[in-house]
């Protein structure tokens, strides 16, 4: 799991510090990140699995991330569509510590 390395200002509102998980992540808080993919989606399939409680994303970068992606392209692959749904139902059903903080990044 990756761990944070640093901490940055947000980008965006140059406020709030950020976790920086790798150098490519981009710096930006999760108020601001909220902001950013709040538009509605209203597309069916992705209507429904975008469908889950609005602090499942407040705490998961991966989540927003995900959405993000969504939004920015218009669809997902199901590679995507499977780690999102699999994130949410660990966020559901807990294991053992707290999974939701984890920048998924292209493993697999
Ligand atoms: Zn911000």
């Amino acid at each position: 799991m990756p761990r944070p390395r640093f901490k940055q200002r947000c980008a965006i509102c140059k406020k709030n510090m950020v976790m920086m998980y790798s150098s490519r992540q981009f710096p930006i808080c999760a108020e601001c990140h909220m902001k950013r993919i709040s538009d509605p989606v209203t597309e069916p399939p992705y209507k429904k699995l975008f469908d889950i409680p609005r602090e499942f994303y407040e705490k998961s970068m991966f989540l927003r991330n995900i959405k993000e992606a969504y939004q920015r392209f218009g669809s997902l692959t199901e590679k995507q569509i499977s780690a999102f749904k699999k994130a949410v139902k660990d966020m559901k059903n807990p294991k053992k510590e707290k999974e939701g903080e984890e920048a998924d990044q292209g493993k697999e």
